[in-house]
């Protein structure tokens, strides 16, 4: 398979590492220069430029958070002067003030390159047409697969989300052979594409771009069935650029981080120690490129895992294992930690549920609950009460033999959960309103 940027993507770890200092000690000299935030913290902290010689002395450098650049609104964390900005994103900021992230021209060009590595590790080329189904707009997730597709030479067919009818007959009649969006949308295009009749033989869908939030295996088969294609894991987050921070390969063993450009750490949430290979912890990333917003040793709230060793398909960048939860979603019920993705794949691995569900977490007196509302799918629909009863305590006893927790299921009818367009939101949790 072809590999878009071979110098970048296959150095040996001691280039790389070489590489990476320079890198970062250029950066941390522009910030020092250039953001009073940074340079009030490194003051603090008693060290200067000329400190960071090496990737190693990273762990010198202050941590940034969510708070830093929400504290900071709308510019405070801006390097590069305001004549520089080609562009600028916000995030979705469901609590507070949303992010805002500068990109210079630079930048836009760092992130087309990043996403036409996906896109190419993916499999697609210039002969591919494809559809860009995650959000335009202010979100990154839009425009940024977009500049990517561009930039490796295919079609690209502007999507964004909403009006999914047209958008699946578009797929249809002009025989698109990729797709970049959520995999929540995913599922609700095939959906939309069985109500109106369509059949895998009537799509050209060969390859599946899935990212934005949280997915399982079982949820890639399902899409890899529904839609026919094969599916590929793409991450990234608005602060550090967008989309494209990580991609998978043919081999779909981790998602390789474009480490010339962001720099990964795993750090225990709550002590801030840096934590080795393989232990699952908060991913933190420094951006050692970036000119409009870089952050150092930026905290994701997503826990994950890192992974060396080359990849079979030639790569040498680390690779990341799926996001197992932002450390901020994650449910703890009686203690117990509960990831959605979790109690998502028990639910895929019965055959009687869709992937559309809701957790709903309450508190009854000073015991948590927690209720999986789940919809069954159409071909077992059915108004018989103890065949449903059966459905439901199948998927209880399962989730409790496999997350050890109690659960109750509330088997919904065919189409009644909010189907999202965008990131799905799996969890209710009625304990903080209380
Ligand atoms: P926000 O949702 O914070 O407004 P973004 O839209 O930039 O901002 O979302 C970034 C977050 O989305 C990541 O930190 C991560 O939690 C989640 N995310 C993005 N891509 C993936 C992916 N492929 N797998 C799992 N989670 C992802
Ligand atoms: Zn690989």
């Amino acid at each position: 398979m072809a590999i878009w940027n071979r110098t970048k993507e296959c150095m040996s770890a001691d280039e790389r590492a070489e590489l990476q200092g320079r890198r970062l000690h250029k950066i941390v000299d522009y910030v020092y220069h250039n953001t009073p935030f940074y340079r009030e913290k490194m003051q603090e902290r008693g060290i200067e430029p000329g400190d960071i010689k090496s990737i190693e002395d990273i762990v010198k450098l202050p941590f940034t958070t969510k708070k830093d650049i929400r504290d900071n609104y709308p510019f405070g964390l801006q390097a590069a002067p305001k004549s520089e900005i080609v562009r600028v994103h916000a995030s979705s900021g469901t609590t507070g003030r949303p992010t805002i992230v500068g990109y210079t021209r630079k930048d836009i060009g760092v992130w087309s390159e990043i996403v036409a590595r996906a896109m190419t590790a993916f499999g697609v080329t210039r002969e591919d047409s494809f559809s860009v189904a995650y959000g335009y707009g202010m979100f990154t997730g839009g425009l940024g697969a977009h500049y990517g597709v561009e930039n490796l030479g295919a079609t690209v067919l502007p999507a964004s989300t909403g009006n999914t009818e047209k958008h699946a007959r578009l797929i249809k009649d002009l025989a698109i052979t990729g797709i970049a969006c959520t995999p929540s949308y995913a599922l609700h295009l095939a959906e939309s594409m069985e109500k109106m009749g369509y059949t895998k033989d009537d799509l050209h869908l060969r390859i599946g771009a899935f990212g934005a939030e949280p997915w399982t295996d079982n949820m890639r088969r399902e899409i890899e069935t529904r839609l026919g294609l094969k599916a590929y894991n793409i991450y990234g987050l608005s602060e550090i650029m967008g989309p494209g921070v990580s991609y998978e390969c043919e081999c779909q063993r981790g998602s390789h981080i474009n480490e010339d450009h962001f720099y990964p750490e795993i750090v225990n949430p709550e002590t801030l120690e840096p934590l080795g290979r393989d232990v699952v912890g908060e991913l933190v990333f420094t951006t050692i490129t970036k000119e409009g917003m870089p952050l150092l040793r930026y905290r994701t709230r997503d826990l994950c895992s890192l992974m060396d060793g080359v990849c079979p398909c030639g790569r040498t960048s680390v690779r990341m294992g799926r996001i197992l939860g932002r450390s901020d979603d994650m449910l703890i019920i009686r203690g117990i930690n509960v990831f959605p993705s979790q109690i998502e794949s028990v639910i895929l691995s019965l055959p009687e549920f869709e992937p559309q569900y809701v957790l709903v977490a309450e508190r009854n007196g000073n015991l948590d609950t927690l209720q999986v509302q789940v919809e069954v799918r159409p071909e077992f629909f059915t108004d018989d009460v103890k065949t449903i009863e059966l459905f439901q305590k199948r998927l209880a006893d399962k989730i409790r033999s496999v997350i050890s927790i109690n659960a109750t299921v509330r088997v919904m009818f065919p189409g009644s959960i909010e189907r999202s367009q965008g990131k799905g939101n799996h969890v209710i949790d009625n304990r903080i309103l209380k």
